[in-house]
């Protein structure tokens, strides 16, 4: 147990999924990472992170469904999923609210923002 506050990081680009885990590390949290939206109920049960970062585009079972299947279950309902979008467009707060995230980041990100975004959504 490090106390530290833990975040899940799901997300297909290594080269992506590699800075947000750095950023996080930086800024204090504890990761945990991977590029398979399958994985992301298994982990989340045994790992318990007060944050999911999902992305929208996975290869296999993509972010869409990873968030109501995390949103579905009692022991993962009440974790925190943000959205990692390529897009950001007009309406895109509401829409991804509706599909059940708690939130959203678009990419690429900023350090500061990006960092002030997590602690938003960690304390909101
Ligand atoms: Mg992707």
């Amino acid at each position: 147990m490090s106390g530290k506050v833990k975040i899940l990081v799901i997300e297909d680009n290594p080269a992506n999924r590699e800075l947000f885990i750095d950023l996080l590390t930086v800024g204090g949290y504890e990761c945990i990472g991977t590029d398979k939206g399958e994985e992301a109920l298994d982990l989340a049960k045994r790992e318990s992170p007060e944050l999911v970062l999902l992305d929208i585009q996975l290869p296999g079972v993509d972010g869409l469904t990873v968030v109501k299947l995390l949103k579905a279950e009692e022991e993962t309902k009440h974790i925190k999923v943000i959205a990692l979008t390529a897009y950001a467009m007009k309406g895109d707060r509401e829409r991804f609210l509706k599909e059940g995230f708690d939130g959203y980041i678009s990419k690429p990100v900023m350090v500061k923002e990006f960092l002030e975004a997590i602690k938003k959504y960690l304390e909101g």
